[in-house]
């Protein structure tokens, strides 16, 4: 099964795709993870993209498309992906469906994750990670057990995205709603599209996604 989670930044892609990946055994993609993982290895695309994620705004399609599809290329194959973050534009949904096509393969589904604007600038701005094993957490709605200590790899080194700050969530939203936002019309033509309530709790929108997962897989 091949899945897209659609959605703004903030709506909880990251979260889903991560707890997908190991419930399904599914790859996990994240444009945005290749995109930072490229900066910092201070690769040519790494180096072009950084301006425009600085500023909150979309890597220009060539770019992105370069970097998911070489990452797609080294898959595993037989096992299926979640893609988090990717596609953004129509163009990306575009040059994605005719390389699948061309390998014979597809999307499944696509499941559209909803959360109101005005919640995404707060769970944004609150959020960080384990420096070292990555586990997500946040101010207000996922702190560590202990203070200061991972739940996952005892480390004590946590890290916040330069780009979760008011100005540039601001920006990125704005992108989301002009540029990604027409995929859902464009997934909903192929009738793939599955929408869900993100507001609700962690657990709930997972609870969701998996029906929609059992659901597609039987039939
Ligand atoms: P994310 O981690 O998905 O929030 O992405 C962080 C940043 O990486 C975005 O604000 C964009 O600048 C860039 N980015 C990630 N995925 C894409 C994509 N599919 N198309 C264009 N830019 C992207």
């Amino acid at each position: 099964m091949n899945l897209i989670l659609l959605g703004p930044p903030g709506a909880g892609k990251g979260t889903q795709a991560k707890l997908l990946e190991h419930k399904f055994s599914l790859q996990q993609l994240s444009s945005g993870d290749m995109l930072r993982t490229a900066v910092l290895a201070g690769t040519a695309v790494g180096k072009q993209a950084k301006a425009f994620m600085d500023k909150g705004a979309l890597v220009p399609d060539r770019l992105v498309v370069e970097v998911v599809f070489e990452y797609l290329a080294g898959m595993k194959s037989g096992k299926g992906f979640v893609l988090d973050g990717f596609p953004r534009t129509v163009e990306q949904a575009e040059a994605l469906d005719e390389w699948l096509e061309e390998r014979g393969g597809g999307i499944d589904r696509v499941v559209v994750i909803q959360v109101r604007d005005e919640l995404l600038v707060e769970r944004i701005a609150g959020r960080f990670t384990c420096a070292i094993c990555g586990e997500g957490y946040h101010d207000l709605f996922k702190r560590p057990l202990h203070d200061g200590v991972c739940d996952k790899c005892a480390s004590h080194e946590f890290k916040r995205r330069a780009d979760d700050n008011p100005s540039t969530v601001k920006t990125r939203l704005k992108a989301y709603h002009t540029q990604t936002a027409p995929l859902v019309s464009y997934y909903k033509e192929q009738g793939k599209v599955a929408i869900i309530d993100g507001e609700a709790a962690i657990e709930d929108v997972s609870r969701q996604i998996d029906d929609i997962f059992a659901e597609s897989a039987t039939g």
